[in-house]
Formats: C-alpha cells, structure tokens, sequence
C-alpha cells in the first residue's frame, strides 16, 4: 500500500510517501518547506498559507520524484484535518481534495497528534508507551486506553515549544527558536530562580514566559539555561507521576521539542528509576512532516474506507483524546 500524507498545520508544508507491507512502514520520501517569518516575530497565519499555498506544487512534485511513485500508483491520500491554523490546515485539505477527486484515490482526514505518536512508535518501535507530545502545538503526557489516547497531564496556558519560541523571538531571534536556546543553555551552569508552575499534574508556562523575560538582560545564557531546568524539571514531574500511576514500561518522546538532548536526559533518568524503557522519536522527524500523516492515513485504511469529498473537513480544535482508534 502506497500513501501520500499532506501536513499543513502550521509552519511546515510536507508531502511524503510511505509504502506499508504487513505491519511494516518504509519511507520513500519526505519532502517539507518551512515558512519562516521575519526575526522577532511569531507565525502570521495568512502569511504561512501563503506560503504553502505556493510552495505545494513544488513539494509534491518533488516527493512523487523522490519517492520513484506516480501518483496513479498511489492507493489513499491523507491530510492532517487537524488541530492547527485553520488558513494552513485549508491548504493541505484542498490539495487532498484536489488530487482524491481527480484521481479517485480515497482520502483520509488524520490528527495531527496522532501523526506524532505512531509515527514515533514505528520509528522506535516502542509498543504500549506512555507519551510525551512536546511541540509548538502541544504539551501532553498521554498512554492508550479502550480505543483512546488518554491525557495524563497537559499544559494549562501555552506549550513548550511556544514557550521556547516566544522567549527566543524576545531575544531577537527567528522563529522556531529551540534549537538556539538548547546552544545558549549549554554555555551556561548559572542557575536564576523562576517560578515552577506544576497543579494537580498538568503544567502551566505563562508565568515562566514572564520571569524569563526579567532575567535576560541580567544575561541571555543563564536565563535560556534556568530557563530550560525549570520547564523540563515541571515536565518531568508530571510525567514521572504519569509513569507511577499507569505503570507503563515504555515511554516515548516526540513532537518537535523531542530533538531537545537536555530534554531526554532528565527524562531518561526518570525511566531508570521507574524500569522503563526510554524512546526517542529521531530528530528528523520529530517535528511536522508529511510521513506522520501518511503512516497514520495507511493504519487507518485497515479499518476504514476513506471519507466522501464534502466531509473532508478541517478542525482547528481537534482534540486527540476525542478521535476513537479502530486500527
Ligand atoms: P513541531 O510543532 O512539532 O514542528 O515542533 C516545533 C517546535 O519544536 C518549535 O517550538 C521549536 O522551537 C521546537 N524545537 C525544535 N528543536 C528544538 C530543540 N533542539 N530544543 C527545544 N525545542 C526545539
Ligand atoms: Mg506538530
């Protein structure tokens, strides 16, 4: 079986082919282009549509060659419906829809969420893990559960990959910023005091956000590095409370946050004190692309037929713990 994923959510624009044989995922081909807008500033929805909205016959030109595959030869399209920008997530859907109605392929709508996790899972092969989904979309500790993925903890205000970017962006620097404060915190050992916001066992990051702010003119390496202990320090609790009540042996990190290594350290200390076995999604594909929506359209076509053209929607809104799992 060959599949096509389209992921638009928010940044990225991706195409990717996987073809599945048995239980069994090969990627063919990846192809992404990455809206980026100017320094200090976050993602202007219009803009990043724009964006994709030209740069998408390029991408899947591009990841029909890659892969070898003409699109004839393709058996199901998915896109990710969502959650995410809905100017973005449109663009995806219309090329979905565009190519499903003139090819006759059938169409999937995928969850965004759920791109991450199986992807990770067949990556790594990790089987039943608990799951941390730490991206510029989300913050959850999730494990699966009579046909759903249940949430075990999640971020009350923004997400850590938002949290990241906002402190970066207020630094001066381009957006997604992750990967310059993980440089920045590993210059400096200077531990500032900032607030560690953990209730029940969800985390919230605003009033983070704010004191960080306070503490960079003081220096900008000692805050990204206070910074990043704090936030993976409130994570990590609520995952290892995770850890002890579900009882799970494995445990898995993606999302694009995953690519972290100060991130997986701590974390990974925590899955030896609990006997658990330690994933990391690869950092090629922890962030979006276009191979977590195709491995998720071909799991669900086991199980599913496609949808019919008038409800292949998108949900800014779509909430994993909501969607039922039939696969
Ligand atoms: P995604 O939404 O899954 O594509 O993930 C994007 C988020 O991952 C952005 O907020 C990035 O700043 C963040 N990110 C990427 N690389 C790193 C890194 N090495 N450390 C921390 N965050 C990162
Ligand atoms: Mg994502």
């Amino acid at each position: 079986m060959l599949c096509l994923g389209i992921e638009s959510t928010a940044h990225t624009f991706s195409c990717a082919i996987i073809e599945k044989k048995g239980k069994n995922g090969k990627i063919l081909s990846d192809i992404r282009k990455i809206y980026r807008p100017p320094e200090g500033e976050g993602i202007h929805p219009r803009e990043a549509s724009r964006h994709h909205a030209e740069n998408s016959p390029q991408v899947l030109s591009e990841c029909l060659e890659k892969a070898g595959v003409k699109i004839t030869e393709l058996d199901l399209v998915s896109y990710a419906a969502g959650p995410g920008l809905g100017p973005c997530l449109r663009i995806g859907a219309v090329v979905a829809r565009s190519l499903s109605s003139y090819y006759d392929i059938p169409v999937y709508p995928v969850n965004h969420a759920l791109g991450h996790i199986e992807l990770g899972k067949m990556l790594t092969g990790a089987k039943d893990p608990l799951v941390l989904l730490v991206s510029g979309g989300h913050t959850m500790i999730l494990a699966f559960l009579g046909k759903k993925w249940r949430v075990f903890g999640e971020t009350l205000d923004i997400t850590l990959g938002q949290l990241l970017d906002q402190i970066g962006r207020h630094a001066g620097f381009a957006s997604p910023c992750g990967t310059k404060i993980e440089e920045l915190a590993s210059k400096s050992s200077n531990y500032e005091p900032l607030p560690y916001v953990v209730k029940g066992n969800d985390v919230s990051f605003s009033g983070l956000l704010s004191a960080t702010k306070r503490i960079i003119p003081k220096g900008l390496e000692a805050a990204c590095f206070s910074l990043q202990e704090t936030a993976f320090s409130m994570i990590g609790e609520a995952v290892e409370r995770a850890l002890s009540f579900t009882g799970k042996k494995e445990f898995l990190v993606v999302g694009g946050v995953a690519a972290n290594k100060r991130l997986s350290e701590i974390l990974q200390l925590i899955c030896k004190r609990h006997n658990c076995k330690f994933f990391v999604s690869p950092k090629e594909y922890s962030g979006d692309c276009g191979s977590q929506i195709s491995w998720v359209g071909l799991l669900e076509s086991s199980k599913k037929t496609g949808v019919k053209l008038e409800n292949t929607f998108v949900r800014q809104s779509w909430r994993l713990d909501t969607v039922e799992i039939l696969y």
